[in-house]
Formats: structure tokens, C-alpha cells, sequence
């Protein structure tokens, strides 16, 4: 089907579509001969994250409100019963058949070479998409061993897992009822993330029970997914996760904004207060080691002449796609280059390094004596 009819089932007009790509609000992108459309600024009721193909349109992962005390927040949030689900700390992809190929896009709307090339790892999905050709299913990469983030859960200790949260249709940012996706993910084998089961806002026993569970295993959360469709999905996450946060992200603290490492601050004490754990010594010292310890081995590297730089493993199946990784990595600024790579069994192990000159320039400017105000 031609690009304009199918963005005509989603209300965009022949003029509004063209006005988008002059005005570069949608941008042409081509990934192995096939052409898709990345939305970076709403058109229509097209949000930024979307993607536009011609065998249908690729709504955004919708965002998630968090709630920050467990009781009140799902209290407040749900009159009927809602589903409770792990919360997997990795990257978000929606995986979707283009044509004849099946790609895995990420939230910010590219295809992603790694992920795509590794979905044959996680589950049959030809037969999924031959069946099913319209649908989409969503879900958390995670693991030590991924391009893009520094945290992956407890029990995934090498390589890269999926777990699938959510089905949708293409051409719609509606919702699959949780029992029919839940069934889907069943009868096809998709891997998923932890499923809790049904509750009610009168369970909050449970629900601390399995949160605190969850942080003393080093995991990340819970999401909250209601029955009715009026009401909305949140979020919630252990202390630990809050700390583990910071301590990946502050060795580029110079890079984030403030709201970052103060929301997980406050996230941290409001867990503690709420589950009754103590401020004591160790709490104080690990926080304390997050925040500075990485801050301390940037500035040292930098006023010792070093660059910045953060380490990566990853493995993929054809070697061809390693390229495309980097090519992605170009196109998204991302100064990532390749070490070594090498056939181990079935994959091809790929190590590179990401230089960190935002962070690296800003320390080094004030090593060297520069004034500035703040
Ligand atoms: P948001 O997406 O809410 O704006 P964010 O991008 O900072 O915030 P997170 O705080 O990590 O992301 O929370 C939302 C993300 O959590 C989702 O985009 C999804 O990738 C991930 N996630 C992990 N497990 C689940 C799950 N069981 N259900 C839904 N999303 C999940």
C-alpha cells in the first residue's frame, strides 16, 4: 500500500504529510532496501517515537507514570483489579514485520541492527508474524552484554534475553485486552517478563511482599496494568535500582540533567520510608559510592590526560550486521568504535568503546584553569 494511504487511516493528509518531510518533523530512513519514516516532532496524532511503513504505521511505546509510594500510588490509581508485572531494566523495542522482513525499532524510531539481528535468538518469530502479520509485539532487551545500557537484571548473567510486555495492533495506539496478550505470548512461546498475577488495590500486602523481593534480588520494579481501559499503567522501583541508576550514570554526571540524580534520590528515601528500612551506614555508603566513586575516576582519568571512555560486549549472529551497528551509531552521534571481534561457537563477540567528549571536554577545560560561572 502506497505511504499516503496509509497515513490517511491515521489522519494525516497528503499536504500535512509533505509539510512534515519539508520540514524535517518526519525523516526517511532506509534499513536493507526497505524505506521507513521516523516521527521526531508530533504531526497529527502521531507522537515523536512513531514509525510510518508501508505495511503500516508503528505507534510510540506510550510512557509509563511512576508512582512513588507503593500504597497511596496504586490506592489512587486503580478502583478495579490490575496486573502486575516485573519491571526488566534493559532497552525497549517493538518488533514488527515490514514486508517480508521482521525488524526490531527502538524507542527513539530507528531499526536497531543488534536487536534485529538477535531476534531469531529469542523466539520463533517467522511463524509468529506469518500468523499474525499485524501486530507488534513489544518488549525489554536485557543483559550485560547489549550496546546500549550499563544495568541488566540479576539473572540475566551473560549475553543478551527478551521478555515480551505488551501486544499491539499496527494503525492503532489502542490497547490488546492483558488475558488475549498473555494467551498470544503463551501459545507462541515468547518469553516474558515476570508475571505477578491479578490483584486489587486491597493487596497491597502482596504487593510490598513481591516489591521487596524484587530488591533484595538486585531487580529493577513493577508495572501496574489495569483491566479498564480508564484507567492507566504505572510504575514503581526498588531502592536498589535507584542506586544502581546513579552509579552507572554519575562517572557522565556532567552530561545529565540535575532532575536525574535527584529523582532517584528521592526515590531511594521514599522506598526506604515506606518499607521501613533503615537510613544506617550501609545505605549512606553505597549512595554516597554512586554518586562520587564514578564522578572521582572521570576527573582522575581526564587530569591525567585520558579520554573518557565507556566499554561494550556484544554478539551477533551475522557478521555483516556488526557494520550496521556502527553506521547506527554514526547516524545517532554516538562516538562508538570497534576493538576486536571474533567467531566464539555460534557468534561473532564484539567489544568496542564509546569516548565520552562531552564530559571529558567540560573537565578538562576546568583542569586546565579555565573561569567560568555557576
Ligand atoms: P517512560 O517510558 O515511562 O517515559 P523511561 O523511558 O525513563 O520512562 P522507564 O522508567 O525505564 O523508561 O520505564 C518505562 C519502560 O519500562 C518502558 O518503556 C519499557 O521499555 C520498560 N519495561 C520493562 N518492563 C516492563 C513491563 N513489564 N511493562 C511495560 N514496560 C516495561
Amino acid at each position: 500500500m502506497s505511504i499516503l494511504k496509509i497515513v490517511s487511516k491515521v489522519n494525516i493528509t497528503e499536504d500535512l504529510w509533505n509539510e512534515s518531510l519539508d520540514g524535517h518533523s518526519i525523516i526517511p530512513e532506509e534499513f536493507d532496501g526497505i524505506t521507513y519514516y521516523r516521527v521526531v516532532k508530533k504531526v497529527g496524532d502521531l507522537k515523536k517515537g512513531t514509525v510510518v511503513t508501508d505495511s503500516g504505521v508503528i505507534y510510540d511505546f506510550p510512557r509509563i507514570a511512576r508512582i512513588m509510594h507503593l500504597e497511596n500510588g496504586v490506592k489512587l490509581a486503580f478502583n478495579n483489579p490490575f496486573y502486575v508485572e516485573e519491571k526488566v531494566d534493559g532497552y525497549n523495542v517493538r518488533i514488527v514485520k515490514v514486508q517480508d522482513q521482521v525488524f526490531a525499532f527502538t524507542r527513539g524510531s530507528y531499526v536497531c541492527p543488534f536487536s534485529t539481528d538477535r531476534l531469531v535468538d529469542f523466539f520463533d518469530y517467522e511463524n509468529f508474524f506469518k500468523e499474525n502479520p499485524d501486530l507488534i509485539v513489544c518488549g525489554e532487551i536485557a543483559g550485560p552484554e547489549n550496546p546500549y545500557n550499563g544495568e541488566s537484571p540479576p539473572y540475566v548473567t551473560e549475553d543478551v534475553s527478551f521478555f515480551a510486555f505488551d501486544i499491539r495492533n499496527k494503525n492503532s495506539d489502542r490497547q490488546i485486552p492483558m488475558r488475549k496478550r498473555y494467551k498470544l505470548f503463551d501459545e507462541y512461546k515468547i518469553p516474558t517478563v515476570t508475571r505477578f498475577g491479578r490483584y486489587t488495590s486491597s493487596d497491597v500486602k502482596d504487593l510490598k511482599k513481591h516489591i521487596q523481593g524484587l530488591n533484595e534480588k538486585g531487580c529493577e520494579g513493577l508495572v501496574f496494568k489495569p483491566t479498564d481501559p480508564s484507567e492507566k499503567t504505572v510504575k514503581y522501583v526498588t531502592e536498589g535500582s535507584c542506586l544502581r541508576d546513579m552509579k552507572v550514570t554519575s562517572s557522565l554526571m556532567i552530561e545529565y540533567q540535575a532532575e536525574f540524580f535527584t529523582n532517584r534520590m528521592l526515590r531511594s528515601i521514599f522506598y526506604i520510608l515506606e518499607h521501613d528500612l533503615p537510613l544506617n551506614e550501609e545505605f549512606l555508603k553505597k549512595a554516597g559510592d554512586a554518586l562520587l566513586q564514578p564522578l572521582f575516576e572521570s576527573v582522575k582519568k581526564v587530569a591525567g590526560g585520558e579520554m573518557i571512555t565507556e566499554k561494550f560486549k556484544v554478539r551477533f549472529n551475522k557478521k555483516q550486521n556488526i557494520k550496521k551497528l556502527f553506521e547506527h551509531f554514526h547516524k545517532c552521534k554516538v562516538a562508538a568504535s570497534p576493538v576486536r571481534h571474533e567467531k566464539v561457537g555460534k557468534h561473532w563477540h564484539v567489544e568496542f568503546v564509546r569516548k565520552c567528549f562531552p564530559s571529558y571536554e567540560v573537565i578538562q577545560k576546568h583542569w586546565d584553569g579555565h573561569s567560568h560561572f555557576d
